[in-house]
């Protein structure tokens, strides 16, 4: 539990808050003072974590990133539920498919693509305009992954949606800048949610006992409370001058090259 109230009185929006690394984000930011939007498709496990959280300062309200219509509507419902908009928390994203460049199939391809990249696109473009009209200088946080800067074993589409992303980030960072909005992704490598173990047809366990044997770091295993800290921090005051960056959470696995010696 953090000691003091990071974000009193702050109002964000957590895309794909239902679950995994959203889910606890969504918790952490509310115990440092946010009100907090929870939007998802997971309707029915999203509307009973938003009730289990016990708080009037957390709502579930269904929206499918895809279309750019019912990302609007999220907007316009969080300014008249809590009057403000400050920080969006763009995590919603799909694994994807494994599938390689020989043998992906377009339609899946686009899919991947419009959640990952260009539902993301539509929620920064729509918070971003009330932020500018109301001269909000908020907060803005996507989830990207080491898939977004290496290749690796993620398949074709979920490694270009990431790459796609971090680019999309510096493009809004640019954009935005004049009006005092900071834009930000974050890099995590593998930790547990359903997302990691419905792609690897693994349990938890299995896919923290991966992390572990890859990871650089040694003696701790990522956790999404580890994740949700990083994304606090880029949506705290504490971060003000900090725009345009993709901080990795991995332990060191990016920039660690194992070899025999
Ligand atoms: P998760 O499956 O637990 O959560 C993803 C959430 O996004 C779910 O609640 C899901 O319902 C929601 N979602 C999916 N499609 C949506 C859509 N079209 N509109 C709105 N919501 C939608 O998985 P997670 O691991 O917590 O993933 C969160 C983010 O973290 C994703 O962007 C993912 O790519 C990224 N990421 C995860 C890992 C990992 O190892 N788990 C690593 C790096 C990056």
């Amino acid at each position: 539990m953090s000691s003091k109230l990071r974000l009193r009185g702050k109002v964000g929006i957590v895309t794909g808050g239902a679950n995994g690394i959203g889910a606890e984000t969504v918790k952490l930011f509310v115990e440092n003072g946010a009100s907090v939007v929870i939007a998802d498709i997971d309707d029915e496990v999203g509307l009973n974590f938003a009730t289990s959280i016990g708080s009037d300062k957390v709502t579930y309200h269904h929206c499918d990133v895809r279309d750019e219509k019912q990302v609007e509507k999220l907007v316009t419902f969080t300014l008249e539920k809590y009057g403000n908009l400050d920080i969006l928390f763009s995590n919603a994203g799909v694994a994807g498919n494994l599938s390689t460049i020989l043998d992906f199939d377009l339609n899946k391809f686009d899919n991947t693509m419009a959640v990952n990249a260009r539902g993301v696109a539509a929620t920064i473009k729509h918070v971003a305009r009330v932020m500018v009209a109301r001269k909000t200088r908020g907060s803005i946080i996507c989830t990207a992954s080491v898939a977004g800067s290496y290749a690796g074993s993620t398949g074709l589409d979920y490694t270009v949606s990431k790459h796609g992303l971090i680019g999309l980030v510096r493009a809004a960072c640019f954009d935005l800048g004049a009006y005092g909005i900071r834009v930000n992704c974050i890099s995590p490598y593998a930790v547990a949610t359903g997302l990691t173990c419905g792609m690897l047809n693994m349990d938890a366990d299995e896919v923290e006992a991966i992390g572990r044997a890859n990871a650089n770091l040694q003696g701790i295993t990522l956790k999404t409370n580890h994740i949700a800290e990083v994304v606090l921090f880029l949506a705290s005051d504490e971060s003000a001058y900090v725009s345009g960056l993709n901080l990795v959470v991995d332990g060191g696995f990016s920039v660690v090259q194992r070899c025999l010696l």
